[in-house]
């Protein structure tokens, strides 16, 4: 189905765990070429939010659209299921990939496998096809060279370019990172967001947590800033991190501008 709205859309969405209300109502829409950073205090819900876009969490208020089509839908009870089954929710969800904060490479599998393993697993590709793609994706993160190399070989930012790569692969028309420098070394967040801002120039449509202010007010189309599982603020970077309008938003930023 073609749609000419935002990519992603959050409606409402909400969620829980327990007695605990991570997600208090979001709205949040993402359009092509856009690329939104979520900022706030640890335990705001930013990470939620993020794996509730892509279903590795149920939501269970609200709604969450991707180009227009319902991903899942807000049951009666707490767990969220599509009326037409999981099979929907893979192909509603196709348009997205996620980077992950961990990495999450397989540790018995070398560089390319990793990078083919969605594709053939996922996507049922052919081998052949899976590799020409994956050689590519691993190019572009500058990586083709430790193709047959296991992650433990690595460091964590060569590590996370496979990440970024095995996402890529998938060519993605929204791409979710999660906090994707925080579990590297300080030496090594550089060459991370090097690539990061690379796809923003290329035109990637991204949604990113992450705790890199500056990247964030040099990057972003828009900032939304989060606490207490609702969004406080949102709007051009420009704006957002020169003039913040709430207490909460201002003493955030203190430490940083
Ligand atoms: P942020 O990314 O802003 O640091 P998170 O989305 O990780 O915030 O966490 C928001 C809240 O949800 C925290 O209170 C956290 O403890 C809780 N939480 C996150 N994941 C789970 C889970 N799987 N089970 C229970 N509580 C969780």
């Amino acid at each position: 189905m073609m749609s000419n709205g935002p990519i992603l859309e959050l409606r409402n969405v909400g969620k829980s765990f327990g007695s605990n209300r991570v997600l208090a109502g979001i709205n949040l829409a993402v359009n092509a070429g856009e690329i939104v950073t979520l900022i706030g205090p640890s335990g705001s819900g930013k990470t939620t939010a993020l794996r509730c876009m892509n279903f590795l969490e149920a939501y269970d208020e609200g709604e969450i659209l991707i180009k227009g089509q319902l991903l899942g839908y807000s049951g009666t009870g707490r767990e969220l299921k599509h009326r037409d089954g999981a099979g929907l929710i893979a192909e509603v969800r196709r348009p997205l990939a996620m980077v992950f904060q961990q990495f999450n490479l397989w540790p018995h599998l070398t560089v390319l496998e990793n990078v083919c393993a969605p594709l053939v697993l996922g996507k049922k590709m052919s081998r052949d096809d899976a590799r020409k793609k994956a050689t590519a994706a691993l190019a572009q993160v500058g990586m083709l060279e430790k193709a047959q190399a296991r992650p433990a070989r690595l460091s964590g930012g060569q590590q996370q370019r496979v990440g970024i790569a095995r996402a890529l692969a998938l060519e993605p028309e929204l791409l979710l990172l999660d906090e994707p420098t925080s579990a590297l070394d300080p030496e090594r967040v550089e060459e991370v967001l090097d690539v990061i801002k690379a796809l923003a120039n290329n035109g990637m449509t991204m949604v990113m947590v992450t705790h890199e202010m500056s990247f964030a007010a040099k990057i972003s189309s828009r900032v939304v800033f989060m606490a207490d599982g609702s969004v406080i603020e949102s709007g051009a970077p420009a704006t957002l991190f020169r003039q913040p309008q709430t207490e909460r938003l201002k003493s955030f930023l203190a430490p940083w501008f």
